[in-house]
């Protein structure tokens, strides 16, 4: 059996925060707002596991409002995540991602990026794969006020 699952995220960007995609910390004057380190890579990526093995999600896996979550390492959420996916029985087929930013450019950072979420999931980082895209100016995203991420994944179970 197949599934697939899709996975959306947005944080503001402002001062004073690191800017994470995957756990890869980025050099940039701002970073991502949060009740968690605020990357939002990993978070777009645990709803497209979650969605796609029907474990619910992470608002409700992962409370903002709880305590125990603050500043949390959102790559051990991720880890996390994960381990339920695995203990269901299923295994990751692909994972696809788009990161929309106006800056800082992510191509950079890629491979590093791939390799960091791919251990996690215990994946080749041939089955990881993204791509930065910017908003051409538009919107809270294009003024720079924010970073957004569309995340799918495949997973099968034997
Ligand atoms: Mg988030």
């Amino acid at each position: 059996m197949t599934r697939a699952g899709i996975g959306y995220d947005l944080h503001r960007l402002i001062k004073g925060r690191r800017f994470l995609l995957g756990g890869v910390e980025i050099p940039f004057s701002k970073g991502e707002d949060g009740h968690s380190d605020g990357d939002v890579l990993a978070h777009a990526v645990c709803d497209a596991l979650l969605g796609a093995s029907g474990l619910g999600d992470i608002g409700e896996l992962f409370p903002p409002d709880d305590p125990a979550w603050k500043d949390a390492d959102s790559m051990t959420i991720l880890r996390n995540v994960f381990v339920r996916v695995k203990q269901a029985g299923w295994q990751l087929v692909n994972l696809d991602c788009v990161i929309v930013c106006e800056k800082p450019k992510v191509l950079p950072y890629r491979d590093v990026i791939r390799n960091s979420l791919a251990e996690v999931l215990e994946a080749s980082p041939d089955k990881v794969f993204l791509k930065g895209k910017t908003a051409e100016g538009l919107g809270s995203v294009g003024k720079g006020k924010a970073v957004e991420v569309m995340s799918v994944c495949l997973l099968e179970r034997p």
